[in-house]
Order: C-alpha cells, then sequence, then structure tokens
C-alpha cells in the first residue's frame, strides 16, 4: 500500500492544497498525524477535506484545544487566541468530527501513528535523548508521529539510536524499529518555509519525504483579514 502522511496541517488550506496537488498519483491511502486546526485561518476547508479524504487520523493538542477537550492554559496566547477563534467559526459537525478523533496510537497494518510519542499523546520527540527515552516502549517496528513540525527518521535497535539523514528514499531494515516525523504542511520550524510530508510504500518498506512549494502570501493574509494574531501569519514565511 502507498500512502500519503500528512500532519500538523493546522487550517492552512494554501498549504494542504500543495501538498495534494504535487502528491496526485502516488498514493493510494491518507494517514494523518493530528493536528488539522489551530493557528491558521480554514478551519472549516481542511476539516471538511480530512472528513472526506483522510483514512487514518490521531487527534493532537490542538484539535482537542479547539474543541474544549483540554484547557487552554498551557497554549502561548496566540495559540490560545487562534483555539478560541477556531472553535467559534467551526461548523456544527466538523466540531463534532474533532471531538471523536482518537487517541494514538493507532494501528495501521503492522505500524502505528501517534501525535507526540508513542507512550503519550502530548509529549514532544525533539531531541536524540527525547527518542530514546521511550526506545524501551515500542511495540511496532515503526511509528509516524507528529507535534514538533520537524521532518525527522530515526533508527533505533536495543540501545543505540541513529538520526537518519533522511533527504530521500530511505529503505527500512528489518530488525530495527523506526520513529518518522513527516513534518508539518502548514508550519515547518526547520526555517524551510515548504510544506513538508512524506510518503510510506508499506509493501517496499521505503518512506520518503518530500516539500511542497504554496503561494505563503495567500495564507497568511487569510490569518491577517480573519483577525488572528500577526505572528502566526509572519512565522510561516520564515518557517520557524
Ligand atoms: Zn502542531
Amino acid at each position: 500500500m502507498r500512502y500519503l502522511i500528512v500532519s500538523d496541517i493546522h487550517a492552512n488550506w494554501h498549504a494542504l492544497e500543495a501538498v495534494l496537488r504535487q502528491a496526485s498519483g502516488q498514493y493510494e491511502r491518507i494517514l494523518c498525524c493530528g493536528d488539522l486546526v489551530g493557528y491558521g485561518a480554514d478551519p472549516n476547508r481542511v476539516v471538511d477535506w480530512a472528513r472526506e479524504n483522510v483514512d487514518v487520523i490521531v487527534r493532537g493538542n490542538h484539535d482537542k484545544g479547539c474543541v474544549g477537550l483540554d484547557d487552554l492554559e498551557w497554549f502561548n496566547t496566540a495559540a490560545r487566541q487562534s483555539a478560541h477563534w477556531t472553535q467559534a467559526v467551526l461548523t456544527d459537525a466538523n466540531l463534532a468530527y474533532l471531538t471523536q478523533l482518537p487517541q494514538g496510537p493507532v494501528v495501521v497494518e503492522d505500524f502505528r501513528l501517534v501525535h507526540g510519542s508513542p507512550l503519550d499523546e502530548d509529549e514532544y520527540l525533539i531531541g536524540d535523548a527525547d527518542v530514546a527515552g521511550v526506545a524501551g516502549y515500542l511495540d511496532a517496528p515503526v511509528y509516524f508521529f507528529g507535534h514538533t513540525h520537524f521532518q525527522r527518521a530515526y533508527r533505533l535497535s536495543g540501545g543505540s539510536l541513529r538520526r537518519l539523514e533522511f533527504e530521500g528514499p530511505c529503505a527500512l531494515e528489518s530488525g530495527f524499529a523506526y520513529l518518522i516525523n513527516p513534518g508539518s504542511v502548514s508550519q515547518p520550524r526547520d526555517h524551510d518555509p515548504r510544506a513538508a510530508y512524506a510518503y510510506y510504500d508499506s509493501t517496499a518498506r521505503v518512506v520518503t519525504p518530500a516539500r511542497a512549494a504554496y503561494d505563503i502570501e495567500k495564507a497568511q493574509a487569510r490569518i491577517l483579514n480573519a483577525g488572528l494574531p500577526p505572528l502566526l501569519a509572519h512565522r510561516l514565511a520564515r518557517g520557524t
């Protein structure tokens, strides 16, 4: 099966549209590691699309925050303002969809989807030490995760951990466990503002990272016109 894997779309329709255009014809099913909404100005368009097109999804912390499933006190001010705005504009059907999204890990074939980490949906796996910390708890050979907005892949075996180069197709070897983040569609934080995503061919066991350029100015204008905090627009161009 050939999968398109997206994560952290954050209501950025223009970025998502560019990914779908670029990926067209190259996958059979769509997987999402969470955070459909929050930050961006097109939550209904993105959730409408997800309801129709995403085959398997886990919830993200912003999905929870925007529907009242989590208190927002640990969100920063801009994230909190955007969560309140999102909750107010979401249609009833989209609120209902976000409210019932499953907590990870969710099983797909022999691999798993999570938002944060295999142990805690809200935990950030940012540094090597974070990834090493969950190594002893994996019960599948491959986990796809999101949350950090960094497009990265790690290979683990016993006590050893290696961060892979992850710039082109990457063949997964048996006997290892892998933790793979497709990156964020809307808001990458590696100083490359293009939308990040990945493909996974589960038959060939090859994962391929990808980037798609999109019309950032249009996404920024949507955020500013909605009255959302300007920094949420500005950061899109910086890739931070
Ligand atoms: Zn996110």
